[in-house]
């Protein structure tokens, strides 16, 4: 991975100030890719694309709305594992961008809640933001499924998640695709009516839209996951 310079930014509301490195490039080579459309790469960091102030728990988005001029430069490139040294090398120099902080913290993910609480306070300007939140929010679920934070019972009854699908369903309705695209939504759309435990319509749409492709191993493997009643997201080959 090579990282990139490290830029600080300004909560609206209090000018609190937290920092976000960017990466140059990053490798995806072992990268685990789900049927949700998340992608587990170790060797490509998670970098916030917005955060919730510390001080005032205002949520705001990282980008150049709220960067503060002057980037904290990072180091010569290097390739670099250890990013705690990276960040310290980073720390060492400061800039007039810290306003009147001694130090900078990296921005953090928001969590379950904080995504929640971003959708109801409406922080997203536009329909590709909420679709970024909305995915976010359901991997967010996947991930606390997977470690064990939440039982698959209680997420099959939780108001949010279903709602939450729903709104990713309405999102991906609104959008025009070229039915030959290779991204085209409808191996999403199927995804999230299994997820929400549609079974029969996700039937459905799987032997409208892949009549032609029933050969194809994610196709074959989410049609198995159906006659199995599984709601679980998995592994696409
Ligand atoms: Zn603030």
């Amino acid at each position: 991975m090579i990282l990139g310079n490290t830029y600080v930014y300004a909560c609206p509301d209090c000018q609190f100030r937290v920092s976000k490195r960017s990466v140059r490039s990053g490798t995806r080579m072992d990268a685990t890719y789900y049927s949700d459309l998340r992608i587990d790469a170790p060797g490509y960091p998670k970098i916030p694309l917005l955060t919730k102030c510390e001080q005032c728990e205002c949520i705001f988005w990282l980008d150049e709305t709220t960067k503060v001029e002057g980037a904290i430069v990072s180091e010569p490139l290097r390739f670099y594992n250890d990013l705690d040294h990276i960040q310290e090398v980073q720390d060492e120099k400061k800039n007039l961008a810290f306003g009147d902080q001694l130090e900078v913290h990296p921005a953090k993910e928001l969590d379950l809640e904080g995504i929640k609480d971003a959708l109801f306070m409406n922080v997203q300007r536009d329909c590709e933001e909420e679709h970024y939140l909305r995915n976010l929010l359901l991997w967010t679920y996947h991930e606390q499924l997977q470690n064990g934070a939440i039982l698959r019972e209680e997420l099959n009854e939780d108001l949010d998640y279903l709602e939450n699908i729903d709104a990713l369903l309405n999102l991906l309705a609104d959008k025009n695709y070229d039915k030959d695209d290779d991204n085209n939504p409808h191996f999403f759309r199927t995804e999230l009516h299994r997820y929400a435990g549609r079974f029969k319509q996700c039937m459905k749409i799987l032997r409208f839209r892949y009549a032609l492709k029933f050969w194809h191993p994610n196709v074959k493997k989410m049609k198995q996951q159906c006659r199995e009643r599984n709601r679980d997201a998995f592994v696409l080959n």
